[in-house]
Protein backbone atom coordinates (compact mmCIF):
# COMPACT_ATOMS: atom_id res chain seq x y z
CA UNK A 1 0.00 0.00 0.00
CA UNK A 2 1.06 3.26 -0.72
CA UNK A 3 1.93 5.90 1.80
CA UNK A 4 -0.88 8.21 0.35
CA UNK A 5 -3.60 5.67 1.49
CA UNK A 6 -2.38 6.20 4.93
CA UNK A 7 -4.86 7.85 6.96
CA UNK A 8 -4.46 10.41 9.34
CA UNK A 9 -5.77 9.64 12.98
CA UNK A 10 -6.05 12.30 15.96
CA UNK A 11 -7.04 12.03 19.55
CA UNK A 12 -8.17 14.51 21.55
CA UNK A 13 -4.55 15.74 22.84
CA UNK A 14 -3.94 16.47 19.17
CA UNK A 15 -6.71 19.44 18.93
CA UNK A 16 -8.25 21.85 21.09
CA UNK A 17 -12.46 23.49 20.29
CA UNK A 18 -12.16 26.89 18.78
CA UNK A 19 -14.18 29.07 21.17
CA UNK A 20 -17.34 30.35 19.39
CA UNK A 21 -19.80 33.60 20.16
CA UNK A 22 -22.23 32.34 22.65
CA UNK A 23 -25.42 33.37 23.76
CA UNK A 24 -24.73 31.64 27.01
CA UNK A 25 -24.97 34.01 30.31
CA UNK A 26 -24.38 31.34 32.90
CA UNK A 27 -23.95 27.37 32.89
CA UNK A 28 -27.59 26.87 34.62
CA UNK A 29 -28.42 27.65 31.00
CA UNK A 30 -26.62 25.05 29.78
CA UNK A 31 -28.66 21.70 29.15
CA UNK A 32 -26.44 18.57 29.04
CA UNK A 33 -29.63 16.37 28.19
CA UNK A 34 -28.54 13.29 25.68
CA UNK A 35 -29.49 10.16 24.20
CA UNK A 36 -27.64 6.94 25.50
CA UNK A 37 -29.29 4.88 23.16
CA UNK A 38 -31.86 4.61 20.49
CA UNK A 39 -35.22 4.75 23.41
CA UNK A 40 -33.17 6.03 26.40
CA UNK A 41 -31.96 10.06 27.57
CA UNK A 42 -29.74 11.10 30.19
CA UNK A 43 -29.63 14.61 31.86
CA UNK A 44 -25.71 13.84 32.04
CA UNK A 45 -24.12 11.90 29.67
CA UNK A 46 -21.53 10.15 31.52
CA UNK A 47 -21.23 6.65 31.84
CA UNK A 48 -19.42 4.04 33.75
CA UNK A 49 -17.15 1.50 32.32
CA UNK A 50 -18.51 -2.28 32.98
CA UNK A 51 -14.97 -3.22 34.75
CA UNK A 52 -14.42 -4.86 37.97
CA UNK A 53 -12.54 -2.07 39.53
CA UNK A 54 -15.26 0.73 38.44
CA UNK A 55 -18.97 -0.24 38.37
CA UNK A 56 -21.00 -2.29 41.06
CA UNK A 57 -24.62 -1.39 42.39
CA UNK A 58 -22.90 1.58 44.56
CA UNK A 59 -20.91 3.28 41.58
CA UNK A 60 -24.34 2.46 39.63
CA UNK A 61 -26.46 4.07 42.27
CA UNK A 62 -24.52 7.05 42.52
CA UNK A 63 -24.11 7.60 38.74
CA UNK A 64 -27.41 7.52 37.87
CA UNK A 65 -28.82 10.07 40.72
CA UNK A 66 -26.23 12.41 39.26
CA UNK A 67 -27.73 11.91 35.80
CA UNK A 68 -25.38 9.39 34.23
CA UNK A 69 -25.36 5.48 34.17
CA UNK A 70 -23.40 2.72 35.54
CA UNK A 71 -23.22 -0.85 33.63
CA UNK A 72 -22.44 -3.38 36.01
CA UNK A 73 -19.61 -5.74 35.06
CA UNK A 74 -19.99 -8.84 33.86
CA UNK A 75 -17.03 -10.49 35.67
CA UNK A 76 -19.17 -12.68 37.64
CA UNK A 77 -21.93 -15.24 38.12
CA UNK A 78 -25.06 -14.44 36.27
CA UNK A 79 -26.64 -14.26 39.72
CA UNK A 80 -24.30 -12.22 41.34
CA UNK A 81 -24.88 -10.01 38.50
CA UNK A 82 -28.68 -10.01 38.65
CA UNK A 83 -28.19 -9.06 42.36
CA UNK A 84 -26.43 -6.11 41.36
CA UNK A 85 -28.86 -5.19 39.24
CA UNK A 86 -31.70 -5.68 41.51
CA UNK A 87 -29.45 -3.45 44.14
CA UNK A 88 -30.00 -0.34 42.06
CA UNK A 89 -33.24 -0.86 40.75
CA UNK A 90 -34.40 -1.23 44.73
CA UNK A 91 -32.80 1.27 45.83
CA UNK A 92 -34.84 3.96 45.02
CA UNK A 93 -38.38 4.04 43.38
CA UNK A 94 -41.67 5.79 44.02
CA UNK A 95 -42.96 2.73 45.24
CA UNK A 96 -40.81 -0.04 45.75
CA UNK A 97 -42.85 -2.89 44.22
CA UNK A 98 -41.29 -5.74 45.91
CA UNK A 99 -39.60 -4.58 49.64
CA UNK A 100 -37.76 -7.74 51.09
CA UNK A 101 -39.99 -10.04 53.63
CA UNK A 102 -39.37 -12.25 56.18
CA UNK A 103 -42.07 -14.58 58.02
CA UNK A 104 -42.67 -14.26 61.29
CA UNK A 105 -41.62 -17.46 62.60
CA UNK A 106 -37.96 -16.76 60.96
CA UNK A 107 -35.08 -16.07 63.22
CA UNK A 108 -32.60 -12.85 64.98
CA UNK A 109 -30.05 -14.65 62.98
CA UNK A 110 -32.21 -14.77 59.34
CA UNK A 111 -33.28 -11.06 59.50
CA UNK A 112 -29.54 -10.15 60.61
CA UNK A 113 -28.07 -11.84 57.15
CA UNK A 114 -30.76 -10.57 55.10
CA UNK A 115 -30.44 -7.22 56.38
CA UNK A 116 -26.88 -7.14 56.21
CA UNK A 117 -26.96 -8.94 52.58
CA UNK A 118 -29.80 -6.94 51.35
CA UNK A 119 -27.91 -3.53 53.05
CA UNK A 120 -31.33 -2.41 54.41
CA UNK A 121 -32.19 -1.44 57.66
CA UNK A 122 -35.59 -2.95 57.94
CA UNK A 123 -37.65 -6.00 56.44
CA UNK A 124 -41.96 -6.34 56.17
CA UNK A 125 -43.16 -9.11 58.05
CA UNK A 126 -45.63 -11.19 56.04
CA UNK A 127 -48.13 -14.31 57.21
CA UNK A 128 -47.94 -17.37 54.77
CA UNK A 129 -50.76 -15.68 52.53
CA UNK A 130 -48.42 -12.32 52.32
CA UNK A 131 -50.45 -10.62 54.52
CA UNK A 132 -48.60 -8.10 56.36
CA UNK A 133 -47.63 -8.98 59.84
CA UNK A 134 -45.62 -6.12 60.93
CA UNK A 135 -42.13 -4.74 60.12
CA UNK A 136 -38.88 -5.45 61.75
CA UNK A 137 -36.13 -2.65 62.04
CA UNK A 138 -32.73 -2.77 63.03
CA UNK A 139 -34.13 -0.47 66.22
CA UNK A 140 -35.91 -3.32 67.09
CA UNK A 141 -32.82 -5.65 67.11
CA UNK A 142 -30.15 -3.85 68.26
CA UNK A 143 -30.46 -4.66 71.81
CA UNK A 144 -31.69 -8.41 71.09
CA UNK A 145 -28.74 -10.96 71.53
CA UNK A 146 -30.01 -14.37 71.08
CA UNK A 147 -30.03 -15.52 67.65
CA UNK A 148 -32.91 -17.89 68.21
CA UNK A 149 -35.44 -15.83 68.82
CA UNK A 150 -38.38 -15.34 66.59
CA UNK A 151 -38.80 -12.05 64.25
CA UNK A 152 -42.70 -12.21 65.40
CA UNK A 153 -41.49 -11.82 69.20
CA UNK A 154 -39.54 -8.52 68.11
CA UNK A 155 -40.77 -6.67 65.53
CA UNK A 156 -43.51 -3.94 65.65
CA UNK A 157 -46.99 -5.65 64.72
CA UNK A 158 -49.29 -4.28 62.75
CA UNK A 159 -51.59 -2.93 65.48
CA UNK A 160 -49.02 -0.40 66.23
CA UNK A 161 -47.96 0.31 62.37
CA UNK A 162 -48.96 2.77 60.31
CA UNK A 163 -49.97 1.43 56.69
CA UNK A 164 -51.25 3.11 53.50
CA UNK A 165 -53.73 1.71 50.55
CA UNK A 166 -52.14 0.48 48.10
CA UNK A 167 -53.43 3.24 45.68
CA UNK A 168 -52.25 6.29 47.41
CA UNK A 169 -50.71 9.15 45.85
CA UNK A 170 -47.22 10.40 46.20
CA UNK A 171 -48.64 13.76 48.27
CA UNK A 172 -51.09 11.85 50.11
CA UNK A 173 -47.59 9.13 50.93
CA UNK A 174 -45.36 12.54 51.90
CA UNK A 175 -47.74 13.74 54.40
CA UNK A 176 -48.50 10.35 56.23
CA UNK A 177 -44.28 9.84 56.25
CA UNK A 178 -44.22 13.49 57.52
CA UNK A 179 -46.91 13.93 60.24
CA UNK A 180 -46.09 11.02 62.02
CA UNK A 181 -42.47 10.97 61.47
CA UNK A 182 -42.40 7.80 59.74
CA UNK A 183 -39.46 6.40 57.91
CA UNK A 184 -41.42 3.36 55.84
CA UNK A 185 -44.72 3.34 54.98
CA UNK A 186 -45.68 0.03 53.37
CA UNK A 187 -49.09 -0.35 51.05
CA UNK A 188 -51.90 -3.09 51.74
CA UNK A 189 -54.70 -3.70 49.74
CA UNK A 190 -58.31 -4.29 51.44
CA UNK A 191 -57.45 -7.62 52.51
CA UNK A 192 -54.02 -6.92 54.00
CA UNK A 193 -52.00 -8.20 51.82
CA UNK A 194 -48.68 -6.48 51.31
CA UNK A 195 -48.57 -4.34 48.12
CA UNK A 196 -45.58 -2.55 47.89
CA UNK A 197 -43.33 -0.03 50.48
CA UNK A 198 -42.84 4.17 50.47
CA UNK A 199 -40.23 5.01 52.05
CA UNK A 200 -38.12 8.60 53.46
CA UNK A 201 -35.32 8.46 51.88
CA UNK A 202 -36.88 7.83 48.30
CA UNK A 203 -38.82 10.94 49.23
CA UNK A 204 -36.36 13.04 50.13
CA UNK A 205 -34.03 11.62 47.06
CA UNK A 206 -36.34 12.72 44.47
CA UNK A 207 -35.65 16.90 45.90
CA UNK A 208 -31.90 15.74 46.45
CA UNK A 209 -31.04 14.40 43.24
CA UNK A 210 -33.41 16.37 40.83
CA UNK A 211 -31.00 15.08 37.53
CA UNK A 212 -31.28 11.40 38.46
CA UNK A 213 -31.68 8.84 35.57
CA UNK A 214 -34.89 6.97 36.18
CA UNK A 215 -37.28 4.32 34.50
CA UNK A 216 -40.82 5.20 35.05
CA UNK A 217 -41.37 3.84 37.86
CA UNK A 218 -39.15 6.07 39.65
CA UNK A 219 -36.61 3.76 40.04
CA UNK A 220 -32.68 4.18 39.32
CA UNK A 221 -31.45 3.55 35.48
CA UNK A 222 -28.67 0.52 35.30
CA UNK A 223 -27.08 -1.21 32.47
CA UNK A 224 -25.49 -4.78 32.60
CA UNK A 225 -22.78 -6.20 30.36
CA UNK A 226 -22.35 -9.20 28.88
CA UNK A 227 -20.26 -11.51 26.40
CA UNK A 228 -20.47 -13.28 23.09
CA UNK A 229 -19.37 -16.95 24.84
CA UNK A 230 -21.45 -19.61 25.28
CA UNK A 231 -24.52 -18.76 28.19
CA UNK A 232 -24.93 -15.11 26.51
CA UNK A 233 -28.55 -15.93 25.82
CA UNK A 234 -29.00 -17.05 29.79
CA UNK A 235 -27.54 -13.84 30.69
CA UNK A 236 -29.12 -11.60 28.69
CA UNK A 237 -32.56 -12.77 29.79
CA UNK A 238 -31.98 -12.73 33.54
CA UNK A 239 -30.39 -9.34 33.52
CA UNK A 240 -33.53 -8.14 31.57
CA UNK A 241 -36.28 -9.92 33.97
CA UNK A 242 -34.09 -8.15 36.76
CA UNK A 243 -34.86 -4.91 35.10
CA UNK A 244 -31.68 -3.75 33.20
CA UNK A 245 -32.30 -0.77 31.18
CA UNK A 246 -29.66 -1.67 29.04
CA UNK A 247 -27.55 -4.16 27.77
CA UNK A 248 -24.08 -3.77 26.90
CA UNK A 249 -22.46 -6.39 24.49
CA UNK A 250 -18.77 -6.02 25.95
CA UNK A 251 -16.52 -7.10 23.51
CA UNK A 252 -12.87 -5.96 22.97
CA UNK A 253 -13.38 -6.05 18.84
CA UNK A 254 -17.04 -6.29 18.12
CA UNK A 255 -16.71 -6.09 14.24
CA UNK A 256 -16.61 -9.74 14.40
CA UNK A 257 -19.03 -12.63 12.53
CA UNK A 258 -19.35 -13.55 17.06
CA UNK A 259 -20.55 -10.44 18.35
CA UNK A 260 -23.16 -10.07 15.24
CA UNK A 261 -24.47 -13.49 16.05
CA UNK A 262 -25.14 -12.24 19.52
CA UNK A 263 -26.84 -8.93 19.20
CA UNK A 264 -29.13 -11.07 16.46
CA UNK A 265 -29.89 -13.40 19.13
CA UNK A 266 -30.51 -10.96 21.84
CA UNK A 267 -32.86 -8.57 19.21
CA UNK A 268 -34.75 -11.93 18.28
CA UNK A 269 -35.22 -12.86 21.80
CA UNK A 270 -35.84 -9.91 23.48
CA UNK A 271 -37.13 -6.81 21.25
CA UNK A 272 -37.88 -4.71 23.98
CA UNK A 273 -34.13 -4.61 25.13
CA UNK A 274 -31.83 -1.77 24.87
CA UNK A 275 -28.57 -3.20 23.52
CA UNK A 276 -25.46 -1.28 23.42
CA UNK A 277 -22.87 -3.27 21.25
CA UNK A 278 -19.16 -2.57 20.90
CA UNK A 279 -16.44 -1.51 20.57
CA UNK A 280 -15.64 -0.79 17.25
CA UNK A 281 -13.47 2.31 15.38
CA UNK A 282 -14.82 1.98 12.01
CA UNK A 283 -17.48 2.96 9.77
CA UNK A 284 -17.88 -0.26 8.70
CA UNK A 285 -17.75 -1.96 12.25
CA UNK A 286 -21.00 0.72 12.88
CA UNK A 287 -22.62 -0.19 10.18
CA UNK A 288 -22.48 -3.48 10.51
CA UNK A 289 -23.63 -3.76 14.13
CA UNK A 290 -26.55 -1.12 13.71
CA UNK A 291 -27.55 -3.17 10.93
CA UNK A 292 -27.42 -5.94 13.31
CA UNK A 293 -29.66 -4.41 15.65
CA UNK A 294 -27.79 -2.59 18.06
CA UNK A 295 -29.30 0.77 19.66
CA UNK A 296 -26.12 2.52 19.82
CA UNK A 297 -22.29 1.91 18.92
CA UNK A 298 -19.98 1.84 21.56
CA UNK A 299 -16.39 3.11 20.06
CA UNK A 300 -12.56 2.69 21.50
CA UNK A 301 -10.30 0.46 20.10
CA UNK A 302 -6.75 1.06 22.57
CA UNK A 303 -7.88 4.13 23.78
CA UNK A 304 -8.38 2.50 27.51
CA UNK A 305 -6.01 3.43 30.11
CA UNK A 306 -5.61 0.69 31.09
CA UNK A 307 -5.14 -0.68 27.85
CA UNK A 308 -1.86 -2.18 25.76
CA UNK A 309 -3.77 -3.43 22.54
CA UNK A 310 -1.98 -1.13 20.20
CA UNK A 311 1.35 -2.15 21.32
CA UNK A 312 0.15 -5.85 21.32
CA UNK A 313 -1.47 -6.42 18.43
CA UNK A 314 -0.38 -3.10 16.47
CA UNK A 315 -4.43 -2.52 15.98
CA UNK A 316 -6.58 1.16 16.79
CA UNK A 317 -7.41 4.16 15.61
CA UNK A 318 -6.83 7.00 17.46
CA UNK A 319 -10.04 8.45 19.65
CA UNK A 320 -11.26 11.35 17.98
CA UNK A 321 -10.86 10.00 14.54
CA UNK A 322 -12.33 6.97 15.56
CA UNK A 323 -15.67 8.83 16.89
CA UNK A 324 -15.85 11.28 13.76
CA UNK A 325 -15.51 8.63 11.49
CA UNK A 326 -18.22 6.45 13.31
CA UNK A 327 -20.71 9.60 14.36
CA UNK A 328 -20.53 9.90 10.50
CA UNK A 329 -22.53 6.64 9.61
CA UNK A 330 -24.69 6.13 13.32
CA UNK A 331 -26.47 9.93 12.01
CA UNK A 332 -27.23 8.47 9.23
CA UNK A 333 -29.46 5.69 11.42
CA UNK A 334 -30.30 8.12 14.27
CA UNK A 335 -28.26 5.90 16.44
CA UNK A 336 -25.98 7.15 19.47
CA UNK A 337 -22.14 7.08 19.87
CA UNK A 338 -20.64 6.32 23.34
CA UNK A 339 -16.93 7.41 23.38
CA UNK A 340 -15.03 5.08 25.22
CA UNK A 341 -11.91 4.94 26.45
CA UNK A 342 -9.17 8.16 26.96
CA UNK A 343 -11.39 9.87 28.96
CA UNK A 344 -9.03 11.56 31.22
CA UNK A 345 -10.94 15.02 31.96
CA UNK A 346 -14.11 17.38 31.79
CA UNK A 347 -12.21 18.58 28.06
CA UNK A 348 -11.94 15.51 26.93
CA UNK A 349 -16.09 14.74 27.44
CA UNK A 350 -16.73 18.02 25.56
CA UNK A 351 -14.13 16.91 22.87
CA UNK A 352 -15.60 13.75 22.05
CA UNK A 353 -19.68 14.77 22.22
CA UNK A 354 -18.18 17.61 20.09
CA UNK A 355 -16.71 14.95 17.30
CA UNK A 356 -20.13 13.44 17.53
CA UNK A 357 -20.66 10.97 20.14
CA UNK A 358 -23.59 11.85 22.59
CA UNK A 359 -22.18 9.95 25.42
CA UNK A 360 -18.42 9.15 26.90
CA UNK A 361 -18.17 6.00 28.97
CA UNK A 362 -15.26 6.51 32.02
CA UNK A 363 -13.11 3.79 33.50
CA UNK A 364 -10.14 4.41 35.13
CA UNK A 365 -11.23 7.76 36.10
CA UNK A 366 -14.22 6.67 37.89
CA UNK A 367 -11.66 3.90 39.49
CA UNK A 368 -10.04 6.50 42.28
CA UNK A 369 -13.40 7.20 43.69
CA UNK A 370 -14.84 5.85 47.35
CA UNK A 371 -17.95 4.14 45.24
CA UNK A 372 -16.15 1.90 42.92
CA UNK A 373 -15.42 -1.77 43.94
CA UNK A 374 -11.24 -1.85 43.54
CA UNK A 375 -9.19 -2.34 46.49
CA UNK A 376 -8.16 0.78 48.22
CA UNK A 377 -3.84 0.61 49.14
CA UNK A 378 -1.59 3.29 50.75
CA UNK A 379 1.60 3.90 49.42
CA UNK A 380 4.08 6.36 50.83
CA UNK A 381 1.43 7.93 53.06
CA UNK A 382 -1.16 8.47 50.54
CA UNK A 383 -4.22 6.69 49.71
CA UNK A 384 -4.79 4.93 45.82
CA UNK A 385 -6.96 2.59 44.90
CA UNK A 386 -6.69 -0.80 42.16
CA UNK A 387 -7.46 -0.39 38.66
CA UNK A 388 -7.12 -3.52 36.44
CA UNK A 389 -7.72 -3.73 32.54
CA UNK A 390 -10.70 -6.31 31.97
CA UNK A 391 -8.06 -8.35 29.51
CA UNK A 392 -4.34 -7.76 31.92
CA UNK A 393 -3.26 -10.95 33.94
CA UNK A 394 -4.49 -10.52 37.29
CA UNK A 395 -8.23 -10.07 35.98
CA UNK A 396 -8.28 -13.01 33.88
CA UNK A 397 -6.53 -15.16 36.74
CA UNK A 398 -9.60 -13.91 38.50
CA UNK A 399 -12.12 -15.33 35.97
CA UNK A 400 -10.47 -18.09 34.97
CA UNK A 401 -10.19 -18.82 38.85
CA UNK A 402 -14.01 -18.68 38.92
CA UNK A 403 -14.67 -20.67 36.30
CA UNK A 404 -13.19 -23.48 37.38
CA UNK A 405 -14.61 -23.39 41.08
CA UNK A 406 -17.92 -23.08 39.23
CA UNK A 407 -17.33 -26.12 37.26
CA UNK A 408 -16.23 -28.01 39.91
CA UNK A 409 -12.84 -27.93 38.81
CA UNK A 410 -9.36 -27.56 40.62
CA UNK A 411 -6.79 -25.86 38.94
CA UNK A 412 -7.38 -22.10 37.19
CA UNK A 413 -4.06 -22.26 35.77
CA UNK A 414 -4.48 -22.14 31.65
CA UNK A 415 -3.02 -18.84 30.85
CA UNK A 416 0.17 -19.96 29.54
CA UNK A 417 -0.98 -18.85 26.17
CA UNK A 418 -2.72 -15.98 27.09
CA UNK A 419 -1.65 -12.81 25.76
CA UNK A 420 -2.54 -9.98 28.21
CA UNK A 421 -3.90 -6.60 26.29
CA UNK A 422 -4.57 -4.77 29.75
CA UNK A 423 -2.58 -3.54 32.65
CA UNK A 424 -3.13 -3.22 36.51
CA UNK A 425 -2.48 -0.22 37.91
CA UNK A 426 -2.83 2.37 41.20
CA UNK A 427 -5.00 5.81 40.55
CA UNK A 428 -5.23 8.30 43.45
CA UNK A 429 -8.64 8.28 45.56
CA UNK A 430 -10.82 10.76 44.68
CA UNK A 431 -13.62 10.63 47.49
CA UNK A 432 -17.00 10.09 46.26
CA UNK A 433 -17.70 9.86 42.36
CA UNK A 434 -20.59 12.23 42.91
CA UNK A 435 -18.15 15.24 43.29
CA UNK A 436 -16.19 14.29 40.57
CA UNK A 437 -19.64 13.82 37.91
CA UNK A 438 -20.62 17.18 39.16
CA UNK A 439 -16.94 18.57 38.41
CA UNK A 440 -16.95 17.16 34.83
CA UNK A 441 -20.70 17.67 33.81
CA UNK A 442 -19.65 21.82 35.21
CA UNK A 443 -16.49 21.30 33.19
CA UNK A 444 -18.50 20.33 29.88
CA UNK A 445 -21.18 22.60 30.31
CA UNK A 446 -18.36 25.96 30.36
CA UNK A 447 -17.15 24.01 27.17
CA UNK A 448 -20.23 23.42 25.33
CA UNK A 449 -20.35 27.62 26.21
CA UNK A 450 -16.93 28.22 25.14
CA UNK A 451 -18.35 26.78 21.76
CA UNK A 452 -21.52 28.54 21.37
CA UNK A 453 -23.64 25.76 22.35
CA UNK A 454 -26.65 25.65 24.79
CA UNK A 455 -27.69 22.17 24.05
CA UNK A 456 -26.07 18.67 23.16
CA UNK A 457 -27.84 18.81 19.87
CA UNK A 458 -25.90 22.14 19.67
CA UNK A 459 -22.32 20.98 20.55
CA UNK A 460 -22.39 17.50 18.89
CA UNK A 461 -20.57 17.07 15.82
CA UNK A 462 -20.51 20.58 15.18
CA UNK A 463 -17.54 21.69 17.13
CA UNK A 464 -14.60 23.14 15.27
CA UNK A 465 -11.30 21.75 16.03
CA UNK A 466 -7.67 23.02 15.54
CA UNK A 467 -4.53 20.90 15.28
CA UNK A 468 -1.97 21.59 17.91
CA UNK A 469 1.49 20.94 17.75
CA UNK A 470 3.58 19.61 20.54
CA UNK A 471 4.38 23.34 21.78
CA UNK A 472 0.45 23.76 21.63
CA UNK A 473 -0.21 20.94 24.10
CA UNK A 474 2.46 22.22 26.32
CA UNK A 475 0.59 25.80 26.59
CA UNK A 476 -2.57 24.25 27.29
CA UNK A 477 -0.90 22.94 30.32
CA UNK A 478 0.34 24.98 33.31
CA UNK A 479 3.93 25.96 32.66
CA UNK A 480 6.80 28.32 33.65
CA UNK A 481 5.40 28.07 37.08
CA UNK A 482 5.32 25.10 40.23
CA UNK A 483 2.21 24.28 40.75
CA UNK A 484 1.23 23.79 43.99
P1 LIG B 1 -10.50 4.50 30.54
O1 LIG B 1 -11.68 5.35 30.86
O2 LIG B 1 -9.92 3.86 31.75
O3 LIG B 1 -9.47 5.25 29.74
O4 LIG B 1 -11.03 3.34 29.56
C1 LIG B 1 -12.03 2.45 29.95
C2 LIG B 1 -12.29 1.47 28.83
O5 LIG B 1 -11.13 0.69 28.54
C3 LIG B 1 -13.34 0.44 29.12
O6 LIG B 1 -14.65 0.93 29.02
C4 LIG B 1 -13.03 -0.65 28.09
O7 LIG B 1 -13.60 -0.36 26.84
C5 LIG B 1 -11.53 -0.54 27.95
N1 LIG B 1 -10.85 -1.62 28.65
C6 LIG B 1 -11.03 -2.09 29.90
N2 LIG B 1 -10.16 -3.06 30.19
C7 LIG B 1 -9.40 -3.24 29.10
C8 LIG B 1 -8.31 -4.11 28.77
O8 LIG B 1 -7.83 -4.90 29.57
N3 LIG B 1 -7.82 -3.99 27.50
C9 LIG B 1 -8.32 -3.11 26.58
N4 LIG B 1 -7.80 -3.10 25.36
N5 LIG B 1 -9.31 -2.26 26.88
C10 LIG B 1 -9.85 -2.32 28.11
Amino acid sequence: MSSDKIMDGLTFDDVLLIPKRSTVRSRKEVDTTTRLSRHIELKVPIISAPMDTVTEHAMAITIARAGGIGIIHRFMTIEQQVEEVLKVKRSESIVIEQPYTLKGDQKLRDAKRLMSQYGVSGLLVLDERDRLQGILTTRDIVFEHDPEKRVSEMMTGTKDLITASSDVNLKQAEEILRKHKLEKLPLVDKNGKLRGLITSRDMLSLEQYPNASKDAKGRLLVGAALGVKSGHLERAKALFDAGADVLVLDVAHAHSDITLDAIRSIKRDLPEANLIAGNVATKEGTEDLIEAGADAVKVGIGSGSICITRIVTGAGVPQLTAIMECTEVADQASVPIIADGGIRNSGDITKAIGAGASTVMVGSLFAGSEESPGMTVMREGRKYKLVRGMASVAASYDRSARESEQNGEDSAIGLIDYVPEGVEAFVAYKGSASELISQLAGGLKSGMSYCGAKNIPQLRGKANFIKISQAGLKESYPHDVEVM
